[in-house]
């Protein structure tokens, strides 16, 4: 091989230095070529820049397309790629003309015929006037692999999750997504089956069929029936393939229902499904099961809740209905709110029995005056809510006098000792929508404010709601001022929770969490204020104040580990925000010592609210060194496609997915594809809410970065907090702080 000679007493274009002429004489170029050449993991292959012949390949270019090393040297590197395509190196390197490097992707061919994507970096070197092209070849099998396991698992996240999709389609699309997210290239069968197999719950066959429709799966399919079987007795996906068929299933438990979930192709598949195939199948399992069960659920919810049980009169789900579907058919209408005057007095006079059959009664009268398009409902104990078409004030004043003649006579009921009456009276509050509400809640809460006016007045009185009323009876004008002042009076504090690294059990950071000393209520949690500080629009200014309070008290830390980061929250309010980042960056300025301990976190609903503009700011952000996070993600809709384009660092998967990880393998399937969606983002994770050992143990075995909950620490005063820094320990050692 002279031109190895060549290559190794002169490695590229540049002269070899005297002083490497000087390494120790056992270590012969030669030996250093081989060592090299050898050992390496990738790929290597000379060839002649002229004639494309191989001149030299490896052990690994051995072990990956089956030649040994004396048969490469009887190839040249376009037998490597797929008849009939180009040859691209050939073009990349006269292109490139000279020793500049070129890299691309293509498909190679093995000996046995079998392909395999690669990347391919080539060079050419001079060696003594021959042109040789140095090629690097990277088998990016697994790399595509994970890739195209977390596009297929984002595309069945959507499907499950969104709420535009009815139910009976969204089990289909899910079908077909799984069906083609395994197919490779052959046609599949998808179905869905109960128990024998017998009781399809849903088909789909993709790419579209042809013609086979009539002959039913299972004639076309030989494999499906012995598959569903198979699958029906197994505890997780099983697959297989032979000649002439392939087929992966997995089986599907519902409460004390199982169903099997199938695929199975005509095709002969060369090879076995993989590792990641077989998550797949099973994290499709647990979307079907969380959705299946959703649904029996929803059917239960409809028959059991749709009625009150005593009464036999719809109940508030019913009613809610009801004039949801005035207000969606734009009719205005009319809630009257019903309760009995002092019926605490004839349950305690007459009994719980009479008392029961006095409702009874007045539903049952209620049900007998109603006319077409009213509508009745008990609510709760003695109040009954009336749906009456149209919001006219004089045709509801004549309604209301015709029912409220009910009560004239007394209501007569009958027990094992006789016959007892009692006289009652009720009062009337009424609301109207759309003036006084477009929701069923809203319109609710009007109705009961002019029935507490109507009450106070005495019974038997009718009040109708009125603005004026509401502004006087509600809270909202002294929690607004409160929450002005409390800034002023200093009544904020945060609260700091940390972040554990789930490789080491050690902080890798925190959460600030906001608490207000409520001067009469005591410790307030945000959740009780904050919802009302983002409709009043103060959120902007608190925002503010918890951005530089974390700031101040981030700088204080003096024992923060390496690569320490403090998150802080913000509200959707903020990230419109035009002036907040640069606000944010001066304060940032004026603590150097918290410059690279900072981070925020938005919520995904938050970060869709005006696209561009939040793009521009996580930029910003990012730029200052500020880090970004998602919280709660998994719980809006799907905006993935729109994270993707958001520059991202954390993602922080909501506790309701963590809570069901112990008993349930759905919610476990959930939170493994929420990670691999975080993976395909290049994000790392954060599991909120962790509670238990068993839950961290669970994490420990996945892909998830940190955790943060309860069962590691709560959140704490920050002179607390900055102690835990000071003497950590082991997280399982650390003392538990209480919020
Ligand atoms: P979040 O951002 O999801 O914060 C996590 C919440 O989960 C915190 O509640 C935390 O105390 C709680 N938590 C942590 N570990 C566990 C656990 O193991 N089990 C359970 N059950 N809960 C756990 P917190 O402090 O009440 O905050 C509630 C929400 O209020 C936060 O949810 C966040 O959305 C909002 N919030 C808190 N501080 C701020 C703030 O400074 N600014 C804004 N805009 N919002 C804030
Ligand atoms: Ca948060
Ligand atoms: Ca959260």
């Amino acid at each position: 091989m002279p031109w190895l000679r060549k290559l190794t007493r002169r490695a590229g274009p540049t002269p070899v230095p005297r002083s490497s002429a000087e390494a120790p004489p056992h270590i012969t170029a030669r030996v250093r070529y081989e060592l090299f050449f050898g050992i390496t993991s990738e790929i290597i292959l000379f060839s002649d820049q002229r004639t494309l012949k191989i001149l030299d390949a490896n052990d690994a270019a051995a072990r990956a397309y089956g030649y040994t090393r004396a048969e490469f040297q009887e190839l040249s590197i376009n037998d490597l790629r797929l008849p009939g395509t180009e040859s691209i190196v050939a073009r990349h390197v006269s292109d490139a003309g000279g020793v500049h490097g070129t890299m691309f992707e293509t498909v190679h061919v093995r000996k046995d015929g079998t392909t395999f994507p690669v990347e391919v970096v080539a060079r050419t070197a001079w060696v003594e006037g021959q042109r040789i092209i140095i090629s690097a070849i990277r088998d990016v099998t697994q790399r595509l692999r994970a890739a195209h396991h977390a596009e297929r698992l984002t595309e069945v996240w959507r499907l499950a999750t969104d709420p535009a999709i009815d139910e009976e389609s969204r089990l289909f699309a899910m079908l077909r997504a799984g069906a083609a997210g395994i197919s490779a290239g052959g046609r599949y069968v998808a179905r869905l089956s109960h128990v024998d197999g017998s009781d399809v719950v849903v088909d789909a066959v993709t790419p579209e069929p042809r013609g086979v429709e009539d002959a039913g799966p299972g004639a076309r399919f030989p494999l499906a029936g012995s598959l569903e079987a198979r699958v029906l007795g197994a505890h997780r996906s099983i697959g297989w393939s032979d000649e002439s068929s392939s087929a992966i299933g997995v089986p599907v438990d519902v409460a004390e229902e199982r169903y099997a979930l199938t695929f199975c192709s005509d095709e002969p598949s060369g090879e076995l499904f993989t590792a990641e195939d077989e998550a797949f199948v099973e994290i499709l399992g647990g979307f079907f099961a969380s959705r299946l069960s959703q649904a029996r659920l929803r059917r239960q919810l409809v028959h059991q809740i749709g009625h009150d049980r005593l009464t036999s009169l719809p109940n508030r789900a019913g009613l809610r209905q009801a004039v949801h579907r005035a207000i969606d058919e734009d009719h205005a209408c009319t809630l009257v709110v019903i309760d009995l005057d002092a019926f605490d007095a004839v349950n305690e006079t007459l009994g719980h029995l009479v008392a029961d059959a006095v409702l009874v009664e007045v539903g049952a009268a209620f049900a007998g005056e109603l006319r077409p398009g009213e509508f009745v409902a008990r609510l709760e104990g003695d109040t009954f809510g009336l749906l009456l078409p149209g919001n006219d004030r004089a045709a509801t004043g004549e309604r209301i006098a015709v029912w409220r003649a009910l009560f004239e006579q007394p209501f007569g009921v009958g027990d094992r000792e006789g016959r007892k009456t009692a006289r009652i009276t009720a009062c009337f509050g009424v609301a109207t929508s759309p003036d006084d509400g477009t929701t069923f809640e809203k319109v609710l809460t009007n109705a009961t404010s002019a029935l507490r006016a109507a009450k106070a007045r005495g019974p038997g009185r009718i009040a109708y709601f009125d603005r004026e009323l509401e502004r006087l009876v509600s809270h909202r004008r002294v929690l607004r001022a409160e929450l002005r002042d409390a800034i002023e009076r200093d009544e904020f504090e945060l609260f700091y929770q940390p972040t554990v690294a789930l490789a080491t059990l050690r902080i890798t950071g925190a959460e600030a969490l906001l608490r207000w000393n409520h001067p009469t209520r005591g410790l307030l949690a945000p959740d009780e204020f904050i919802p009302f500080a983002q409709q009043e629009g103060s959120i902007r200014d608190i925002d503010r104040w918890v951005a530089q309070r974390t700031v101040a008290q981030v700088a204080e830390l003096r024992d923060a580990p390496a690569g320490f980061r403090c998150y802080f929250n913000l509200s959707a309010r903020t990230m419109d925000d035009g002036e907040f980042v640069p606000w944010l960056a001066d304060v940032r300025e004026r603590h150097p010592a918290a410059e690279d301990k900072l981070g925020i976190e938005i919520t995904e609903n938050a970060a869709m609210l005006d696209f561009e503009r939040t793009q521009g700011a996580l930029s910003e952000l990012r730029r200052l060194g500020i880090r970004v996070a998602i919280d709660d993600f998994g719980t809006g809709y799907s905006s993935l496609a729109y994270l993707k384009r958001f520059p991202i660092d954390v993602m922080k998967i909501d506790r309701s997915f963590i809570e069901g990880i112990e008993r349930d393998a759905t919610a476990r399937a959930l939170v493994e594809t929420l990670l691999a969606i975080a993976a395909q983002f290049g994000c790392a994770t954060v599991a909120e809410g962790v509670e238990t050992a068993e839950q961290l143990e669970w994490l420990q075995r996945t892909t998830c970065t940190a955790v943060q909950g309860y069962h590691l620490a709560r959140p704490m005063p920050f002179v607390a907090f900055s102690a835990s820094l000071s003497n950590m320990m082991p997280a399982d050692q650390r003392p538990r702080s209480d919020r």
